[in-house]
């Protein structure tokens, strides 16, 4: 009979890396080194957390008491690439960009108007990263995932439930994603990668620290002139930049001039200014054109 995994190592007072580089860490941290440790830390600890990239993540200034789990291990970076039935099979903790690029010289299409988003596969998966150029939902065959129960399942993608950047992939921990990518010419996805990061540098700053579009577009529920008509779901970044929010403050942070629905950060700045900032631009909104803009970026607080 075979021995039930035990728990990984877990690390006390550990920092929990994001994009915005604020906030605080993990009262308890651990890096499971296969699936079998991972269902070990699920059984342990339904309620757990996971990190990603931490590249839509804000983490309060007082950590999470939760154990928070992250896939860095190579057991769950693994990219498997078929280029001629275009099936890629990738751990729910591999790097996004290096996987679009192993794709696109694999010839494959379909991934790469993904570049420019800072991502694990799972969390792309979890969050349908996209915009303008395409979603990862346009590309999901089936999720591998751990449930509450420490149980592994598999999600085939008409059960996921994707819709406008959001999954149904609630209290999951996701360990593997297969796409369906389609096989063709090597220079085309690569002239296509190559436009989308160029036009990407010119309208997002990029460079700075931020966990890109902090809001969701909102769905109007009435006309408003110049944004668009109701019912249409319309750019955040519009409204904020139309109601004057670009260049708005709050301590070291502030909403970006090349892109009103960033949020950029400065070394000193703590995730409470952010969370300020982010009222601040709520209100100017809503007392501008009576919208409600709700937040893109996942909000880790103590519990
Ligand atoms: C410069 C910049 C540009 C960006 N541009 C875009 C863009 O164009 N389009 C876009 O959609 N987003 C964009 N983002 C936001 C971010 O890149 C995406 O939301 C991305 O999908 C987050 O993935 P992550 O691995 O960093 O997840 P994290 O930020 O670490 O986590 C986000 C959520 O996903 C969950 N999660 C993470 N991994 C797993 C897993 N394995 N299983 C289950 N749940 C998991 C977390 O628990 C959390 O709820 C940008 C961010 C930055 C900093």
């Amino acid at each position: 009979m075979s021995q039930p995994a035990t728990l990984p190592v877990i690390e006390e007072n550990a920092p929990i890396p994001t994009w915005f580089n604020v906030g605080g860490g993990a009262d308890r941290l651990a890096r499971p080194a296969s699936v079998e440790e991972l269902c070990a830390c699920v059984a342990a600890e339904p309620d757990l957390r996971v990190l990603g990239e931490g590249a839509n993540l804000l983490v309060d200034d007082d950590g999470v008491g939760e154990l928070v789990v992250r896939l860095d291990h190579p057991a769950f970076r693994t990219v498997d690439i078929n280029e001629s039935t275009g099936i890629v099979r990738a751990g729910g903790g591999a790097d996004l960009s290096k996987l679009i690029h192993a794709c696109v010289r694999a010839g494959l299409a379909g991934v790469e108007g993904l570049i420019g988003v800072p991502a694990t596969l799972g969390g792309a998966a979890f969050m349908n990263a996209g915009g303008a150029y395409g979603q990862i939902a346009d590309v999901v065959h089936e999720v591998h995932a751990v449930n509450t129960a420490g149980e592994r399942v598999v999600i085939p993608r008409e059960s996921i439930g994707y819709a406008y950047r959001t999954s149904g992939l609630f209290d999951l921990v996701i360990t593997e994603v297969q796409l369906q990518l389609e096989p063709g010419d090597p220079e085309a996805a690569r002239s296509r990668l190559k436009e989308v990061m160029a036009k990407k540098k010119l309208t997002q700053p990029l460079a700075a620290k931020t966990c890109g579009c902090v809001f969701r577009n909102p769905v109007l529920r009435a006309d408003i002139e110049g944004v668009g008509a109701a019912h249409e779901r319309v750019s955040a970044g519009k409204l904020i930049d139309l109601a004057g929010g670009k260049g708005m403050t709050a301590g070291p942070c502030a909403v970006s001039t090349t892109h009103a629905n960033f949020i950029e950060t400065a070394d000193t700045a703590k995730a409470s200014d952010i969370l300020r900032l982010i009222e601040q631009v709520q209100k100017l909104v809503h007392d501008r054109y009576d919208v409600e803009l709700e937040t893109e970026v996942v909000v880790w607080r103590r519990s």
